[in-house]
């Protein structure tokens, strides 16, 4: 009968086997490790299986051999490794664990991973990762790799759901929406049918223009007005712009915004990025603007390509006053009806509503761009479902709702978001990944447009504004209705559908109060 040992090596017998597994137990006695096995466990090779390989962990300088072979790729040495070994190395100092991916080549790019995991839990207190739950199989990394995430160790699934179909401009589609906020997608779903029963949400894009804002010494503030001046003139305008728009053919440059603080002078590049977001395009354009400046102030110190004037991913009044990305306002009317039947709430109830919360509430609270009830709950589940930068929801998710009454005598609703900064791409960044393009092809948007680049991202924007749209007119409904009933209850149960509710009272002539 033969050993395991004997299968695995000539040279290996189960004694062997089994002081290495002592050795390995000194050295890790924090690790499990498992038993060996049984001489008569049938197993074939120990090559077949990565547990098995497991069991016949080399000695370091063996692997190091194997693993050093000048005669081979790294990643035909690597293979020659079982991961354990691998991990022994890594665990020694010989191996990178952020490096593995490329260590290991493009088709060992799940092994990688599992060996990370690996390397990770061990080191770590809790020693879990590597036996959790978190996923890591059959995911496709190559999208990944030097791209969208570095040191990977699996994947994150969120759930998705789809709320709607909402009609944009005519067209019907699903709203799909990563969350885990459970009736977020419910609730969204019933302002989708109180919209699509006044015929839908109509938008218009108000601008289109990513934004990138370098902070730039000079020695002087003199000098730093005198640059200025030059970019602000035609001349310096025409020579950044065409040192900018070398860059890219979808990058066409839109304005050129400066502003001083001493001797520091803050310049903020607005461009057209096509379907992509367009982060990375603008840097590029930026960055060749700026060589072409140097070359006139050769005194001027680039201190950051982003000197936050930007402004990406922090909240600022600049981006609420003159947008950033795609602006947008999507609007629509609801007939009074429908108000009453699907939002089971009053015009009245919900203009007065709106004002108080989302206008006056957010005033009192010194609020910039959050005149909403909760746009980035709609954005944000929307940008996860779609490959979009989550951090940017910080001024995408800016907005204004606003309600009124509409119609002969004002029994409908007009009601509307104004949103001056969705940042949203087609191509590029998490909109590689093969789930999210599988969302942005049920859309109709994924990648570039064929005809008209812009398209797809801009038509992402409306979707996502006309989204939005729904969910405020949901929950300010809900919210609303939770007034009424909370009132009905109080003052006659009996006519549940009379709204009589928060009515002024003007106090009379003598009777002000004093505080
Ligand atoms: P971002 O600028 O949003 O960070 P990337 O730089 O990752 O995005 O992706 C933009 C890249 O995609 C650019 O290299 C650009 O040339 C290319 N591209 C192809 N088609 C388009 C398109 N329709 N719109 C914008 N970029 C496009």
């Amino acid at each position: 009968m033969s050993t395991i040992a004997q299968q695995h090596t000539s040279t290996f017998s189960v004694q062997d086997l089994e002081l290495k597994l002592k050795q390995v137990r000194l050295a890790h006695p924090e690790q499990s490790l498992p038993s060996p096995p049984s001489s008569d466990s049938g197993l074939s090779s120990p090559a077949e299986s990565q547990n098995e390989e497991s069991y016949f962990l080399r000695s370091l300088k063996e692997c190091l051999d194997i693993y050093e072979e000048p005669s081979r790729p790294r990643s035909e040495s690597l293979s020659l490794l079982s991961d354990e070994e691998v991990i022994m190395l890594a665990n020694n100092g010989n191996i990178a664990a952020y490096a593995l991916e490329k260590l290991f080549g493009m088709d060992q790019l799940e092994r990688a991973v599992r060996i990370r995991r690996a390397i990770i839990s061990r080191a770590s207190s809790t020693g879990t990762l590597e036996s959790s739950s978190i996923p890591f199989e059959n995911y496709d990394y190559s999208r990944v790799l030097g791209a969208c995430c570095e040191n990977v160790v699996g994947y994150i699934p969120i759930p998705l759901g789809v709320a709607g179909p909402l009609t944009v401009d005519g067209k019907q589609y699903p709203i799909p929406m990563a969350t885990a906020e459970g009736t977020l997608v419910a609730s969204t779903s019933r302002g989708c049918k109180a919209l699509n029963a006044g015929g839908g949400v109509t938008t218009v894009l108000v601008g289109d223009g990513m934004t990138r804002g370098p902070a730039i010494d000079f020695p002087s503030a003199i000098q730093a007005g005198k640059a200025k001046a030059w970019i602000d003139s035609d001349d310096g305008h025409e020579i950044l712009r065409e040192a900018f728009e070398s860059t890219s053919r979808f990058a066409k440059l839109k304005s050129l915004k400066t502003a001083i603080a001493g001797r520091t002078l803050y310049v903020r590049f607005a461009t057209t990025t096509g379907d992509a977001m367009g982060m990375n395009m603008i840097s590029k354009g930026t960055e060749k603007a700026l060589e072409a400046m140097q070359k006139r102030f050769p005194e001027m110190v680039v201190l950051a390509l982003s000197g936050n004037y930007c402004t990406d991913k922090k909240p600022a009044a600049i981006n609420w006053i003159e947008g950033r990305g795609k602006s947008v306002v999507a609007e629509a009317v609801v007939p009074g009806h429908v108000v009453k039947t699907v939002l089971k709430t009053t015009v009245k109830d919900l203009c007065n509503l709106n004002v108080k919360k989302n206008l006056m509430g957010s005033a009192m609270a010194g609020s910039i761009g959050g005149f909403n009830a909760h746009a980035a709950n709609i954005l944000t589940a929307i940008f996860l479902a779609t490959g979009q930068d989550p951090a940017q929801n910080v001024e995408s998710s800016m907005c204004m709702t606003l309600m009124e009454p509409t119609g002969s005598n004002g029994e409908d609703l007009l009601v509307s978001v104004t949103m001056p900064c969705i940042e949203v791409g087609t191509v590029g960044g998490g909109t590689v990944l093969a789930p999210q393009q599988g969302v942005l092809d049920m859309l109709g948007i994924r990648g570039a447009h064929p005809q008209q680049p812009d398209q797809n991202a801009q038509t992402l924007a409306r979707i996502i504004a006309s989204a939005v749209l729904a969910g405020e007119l949901s929950l300010l409904s809900a919210l609303a209705a939770g007034h009424l009933i909370k009132a009905h209850m109080a003052h006659n149960r009996s006519q549940a559908n009379t709204p009589a509710v928060s009515v002024p009272a003007t106090p009379g002539a003598g009777l002000a109060y004093r505080v």
